[in-house]
């Protein structure tokens, strides 16, 4: 046994026989044995382990990872700062080796060359921009306060950020830098200047400058140097202009005004492909140990494997600094947000091992007297053994008679390996009465399926559609690990202005409907066999979905209801006395007469004025009362819209939106256009993992405090995020502030504490431990940023922001905070160069093209082109996100499809998201998490062609569906099928969709789109380093624009 991984041993689970836990395939536990396979000695670990789940099949290096010796002992502090003196296997494990030096070791980080590709980067992340023109009119800064900066530390000293010693490129004119690089990108010659000379906003429909960058002028002949070039003499600008959409798409950028530049090279700018590529080659195919405290975790878009050994996978935990800055001055200064994005459902990997469950029995989990965290590896435990002082608020508590043990000569208890919640990150307890609603057992959860059967959905064919899937769905409802069915209960209900409820209890032989009419005073008219188990009613519910849609066939009523049906959907599980989900499929802005009824208040002229920002607001009074019902209740709503025109999303979407719940949208829906796309994502919901009834908890060491969440949550107070239903898409965003000094000894210490209730019924904790470092030096935060987190975090900060501030105000706060952000770094952080020069820290430095992304989001970019409603899905859909929803959204994969190799299993490597990067001959699939396309160039190659479609050539190849898209206004030309043929290429395109689609949360539509052809535009609008179709500046145009701003804040 002691020559077993840590984690490759039996686990925990034995304690669970009955819990319904994990324990199925590990085996029977020793009798009297809580945690019988650790029951080994502690010092049976110190044999180098496996270091991974399955040994053959998961482990890519095969290298060990530290021993188990190695992380946390008694004293948590070994978790960071001394890690080293217990980590010998760090040298020979090379997955370990960027981290598992000693944090604060200085001498290492600065006796050893970065690696080769680190130079790289760092060449690449060092730029310099020089001589802008005149302070642009509009600048976001113009009135702002100049910022104080501190004396910056010698930079020598402390933790070189890792641009140092790769200086910058030599401004015109200067001295080449004299700490010895060899001058960078010297070969590729003389560059003309950026296209910075246009001027105005981008297109007809834009009433403001959408962002600074269209605001400055940028005069012809500023000499622009670094990576585009040892010395550029500005005045060669000359040349067509060349834009992002020389077709000149409406709304593009025809109007784009200034003078004709040449073309800059686009690859001296950072770019995120290669950052992606470097990480994935640095960390892919590794495992990532977390037990090391303020670890930066590999990349969102890496694969990698997760052990746990003392700190949340990056899955469930991811933070925008690993390095938190020792007092509130610093993190004011610095400006960047501390925050962590908690996805507490998070899917773990087949590989990886699944959380394991701690049954306390009656006496419930260990928590600390006074801050109430529960217990976990950052409780030391002291004198002998019979107390332990909380990590948390370091207050001293009694060990309980039944959990003592004695401690080892290292301070460790003896029992540290055979409880989880002494030596993992995250795991679950089981929760006592206490933590349930008046003190008894919860029951099972319920869904409702509530089908809008009007005129709209009979006709076009949903209603028939969702009946003939439930029949099956109903069958593949999630149940809890080794149960044989599931114990969730099902119910129907059907409306339009008025609710049908269904009685389908197993002894019936025909479903019973019973209506109710009066939607003011909405009431349950029945309370047994209208909740009920599918297995047990099958044939009542088959014969019920059979009847519905012929019952509705003729109607002719298209005014629907929509709060009542929500409050339909409450009062069912009040009465029931569970907590679960809704359903609803619906089709219309509800205009009948009833509670919540809604009127149409889209008003493009707001777009761009102080009050624009009311579009997003939802309607309050009856919804907001809505979302409070469905919290206490436990009631997470789910809205699938079938919109033919404005539906008012904001206020729509607003329930499901503080439940816990996901709204989709299918405009003017087909079922042979949009039908695949809609089961698609009705069964991963339908199917996927899920806690309901939840109430989650952060709580922190001294010093700092969570004082913000951004996500599909409601909050009644400051501290209790509530959620009717977390599922393993759904993340919160947590922001925490200073209230104190923080010790770098100590570190910044957090706990996500999840109660919730299991598809099978039971309540639990979920636990979720994160440990960071905190520093005084600036440089170790900018080191140890994360830039998914960060873009996450200012994506739903924004997103929210945007419901009280003007839209302007919003996006020049973020385009200031970046600024801000980089001209810290520069100020304090970085080695001394010219002002010229725009030098980016290398964790950050392909922030600027994600933040500019951002900017230029639906939601945010304010154009009359795009819908409200678009804009208001856009908004919502963000909030719920977790950092890899967004990072993809942000800066969507392009993939080039012309060169793939056929006989590789993998997906080509993506491009940069730009036109520059397309071809006339070449083939591109695009995906942002949300959407996929398949682009295809005029002279795409025709065998190509043939092997895909079955076509000779691409002019044979004709839309299959075309249909007047209302929220757009353009006709949409989209051939949404690929046929599966028997040759390798269409094998090999089939695999990579299949592949890219299991990646994501929802289904992706694919719409495939001919180069010129008009639908073109609704792909080219992702390409997100170009100029935006509805306003935003180009990625080079930003980056220019910041190092600007940056440059004015440094003086
Ligand atoms: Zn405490």
């Amino acid at each position: 046994m002691s020559q077993q991984g840590y984690v490759a041993t039996p686990p925990y689970s034995q304690a669970q026989a009955g819990m319904g836990g994990y324990s199925t395939g590990f085996g029977n536990p020793p009798p009297q044995s809580h945690y019988g396979a650790y029951g080994s000695p502690p010092q049976g670990y110190s044999a180098p382990p496996t270091g991974v789940l399955k040994p053959p099949a998961s482990s890519p290096s095969g290298m060990p990872p530290p021993t188990v010796s190695s992380q946390y002992g008694a004293n948590i502090q070994q978790n960071g700062a001394h890690a080293h003196s217990f980590a010998p296997p760090a040298a020979s494990a090379p997955s370990m080796s960027p981290y598992g030096q000693p944090p604060q070791s200085v001498y290492q980080s600065m006796a050893q060359a970065p690696p080769p590709t680190q130079q790289l980067t760092n060449q690449m992340s060092s730029m310099n921009i020089a001589g802008y023109g005149q302070r642009p009119m509009q600048s976001p800064l113009s009135s702002a306060a100049p910022q104080q900066f501190q004396t910056s530390p010698p930079p020598a000293m402390g933790h070189p950020p890792p641009a140092m010693g790769h200086p910058p490129l030599s401004p015109p004119g200067q001295q080449p830098p004299s700490l010895g690089s060899p001058p960078p990108m010297a070969t590729m010659g003389s560059m003309p200047a950026p296209p910075m000379g246009m001027t105005g906003p981008p297109g007809p429909g834009v009433h403001q400058p959408p962002l600074g960058p269209q605001g400055y002028q940028q005069q012809p002949g500023s000499p622009i140097a670094g990576p585009y070039g040892a010395q550029m003499a500005g005045p060669q600008m000359a040349g067509p202009q060349t834009g992002a959409y020389p077709g000149g798409f409406p709304g593009g950028p025809s109007q784009m005004a200034g003078p004709p530049q040449k073309k800059l090279d686009p690859d001296s700018i950072p770019s995120t492909t290669q950052v992606i590529e470097d990480d994935q080659a640095k960390r892919g195919g590794q495992v990532y140990v977390t037990n090391i405290r303020g670890q930066v975790p590999p990349l969102v878009t890496t694969d990698f494997t997760v052990q746990d050994q003392g700190n949340a996978s990056p899955r469930f935990m991811r933070c925008t600094t690993y390095s938190f800055p020792c007092t509130a001055d610093l993190a004011k200064q610095c400006k960047v947000p501390l925050a962590a994005i908690i996805k507490p459902f998070a899917t773990v990997p087949k590989n990886e091992t699944p959380l394991y469950i701690i049954n306390h029995g009656e006496t419930g989990p260990i928590r600390c007297n006074r801050c109430k965290a529960y217990m976990c590896p950052y409780m030391q435990f002291i004198d002998g053994g019979r107390r332990y002082q909380c990590g948390f608020c370091s207050c001293i508590n009694e060990v309980p008679v039944q959990y003592f043990q004695h401690l080892d000569h290292m301070g460790r208890r003896m029992d540290l390996y055979e409880r989880p919640e002494l030596s993992l990150g995250s795991y679950e307890f089981i929760a006592t009465l206490d933590y349930c609603k008046n003190n008894k057992p919860p029951n099972p959860p319920a869904y409702i399926f509530m089908i809008d059967v009007s005129y709209n959905n009979i006709k076009s064919g949903l209603v028939k559609l969702i009946c003939e899937e439930l029949k099956t769905l109903l069958d593949r409802l999630p149940k809890e690990e080794g149960a044989e069915s599931s114990a969730i209960k099902v119910g129907f209900v059907t409306y339009n202005k008025i609710l049908h409820f269904y009685n389908v209890k197993s002894a019936l032989a025909q479903p019973q409907m019973m209506v109710v009419s009066d939607v003011a005073e909405m009431f349950v008219p029945l309370l047994d066999g209208f909740l009920v188990n599918f297995q047990e009613s099958q044939a009542v519910i088959n014969n019920l979905l059979d009847q519905i849609p012929d019952m509705f066939a003729d109607t002719n009523e298209s005014e629907t209801v929509f709060a009542p049906v929500m409050q339909a959907g409450v009062e069912a599980l009040k009465a029931a006395e569970c907590s679960g989900k809704l359903f609803i499929f619906h089709s219309s802005i509800p205009t009948a007469e009833a509670p919540g009824k809604l009127k149409n208040r889209d008003d493009k002229k707001l777009v761009g004025t102080e009050k624009e920002k009311t579009l997003f607001q939802p309607q309050r009074g009856v919804y907001e009362q809505l979302t409070k019902d469905c919290v206490a209740q436990g009631c997470c709503v789910d809205l699938f819209l079938f919109p033919n025109q404005y539906v008012d999303m904001a206020t729509m979407g607003d329930v499901p939106s503080h439940t816990g719940g996901s709204v989709y949208k299918y405009s003017n829906f087909q079922v042979e256009v949009n039908g695949q796309h809609f089961l698609n994502d009705l069964r991963r919901d339908v199917e996927k993992s899920i806690g309901f009834d939840a109430v989650m908890r952060v709580r922190t060491g001294t010093g700092f405090r969570a004082t913000d969440f951004f996500g599909a949550v409601h909050m009644s107070n400051t501290t209790d995020v509530e959620m009717p239903a977390v599922d393993c898409d759904k993340a919160v965003t947590v922001e925490f502030k200073h209230d104190d000094t923080l010790s770098e000894e100590s570190g910044a210490v957090m706990q996500c504490a999840l109660l919730y209730t299991t598809i099978g019924g039971q309540r639990r904790l979920r636990i979720h431990n994160l440990s960071l470092n905190c520093s005084s030096q600036l440089s170790e935060l900018y080191k140890s940023c994360e830039t998914d987190a960060l873009i996450n975090f200012f994506a739903k900060s924004a997103y929210r922001a945007m419901l009280n501030q003007p839209l302007k105000t919003v996006r020049d706060i973020l385009v200031n905070q970046t600024a801000h952000m980089l001209a810290c770094y520069r100020k304090n952080c970085a080695s001394p160069s010219a002002a010229s020069q725009l030098i980016l820290p290398d964790a950050m430095k392909v922030f600027p093209v994600y933040m500019n992304s951002l900017l230029k989001t639906p939601s945010l970019v304010g154009s009359t082109e795009l819908s409200t409603d678009d804009r208001a899905f856009h908004r919502l859909m963000v909030m719920a996100m977790g950092v890899e929803e967004t990072q993809v959204l942000l800066y969507p994969r392009l993939i080039p499809l012309h060169t793939m190799d056929v006989s590789s299993e993998s997906i080509p490597a993506p491009v940069r998201c730009s036109e520059e990067r397309l071809s006339e001959s070449g083939m591109f699939l695009l995906e942002n998490g949300l959407s996929m396309f398949l682009w295809l160039g005029q002279a795409c190659p025709p065998d190509l062609i043939q092997n895909l479609f079955n076509v000779p050539s691409l002019g044979h190849l004709t839309a299959e569906g075309s249909r007047r898209d209302n929220c757009r206004g353009v006709i949409v030309f989209q051939q949404t099928s690929l046929p599966v043929l028997d040759n390798a290429h269409s094998r090999k395109l089939h695999s990579i969709i299949s592949s890219i689609s299991q990646q994501r949360a929802t289904s992706m539509k694919l719409l495939i789109v001919k180069q010129k052809d008009r639908a073109e535009m609704l792909f080219r609008q992702h390409l997100v380093e170009d100029k935006g179709l509805h306003g935003g500046a180009s990625y080079m145009d930003f980056l220019c624009y910041v190092h600007r701003e940056i440059r004015q804040l440094l003086t």
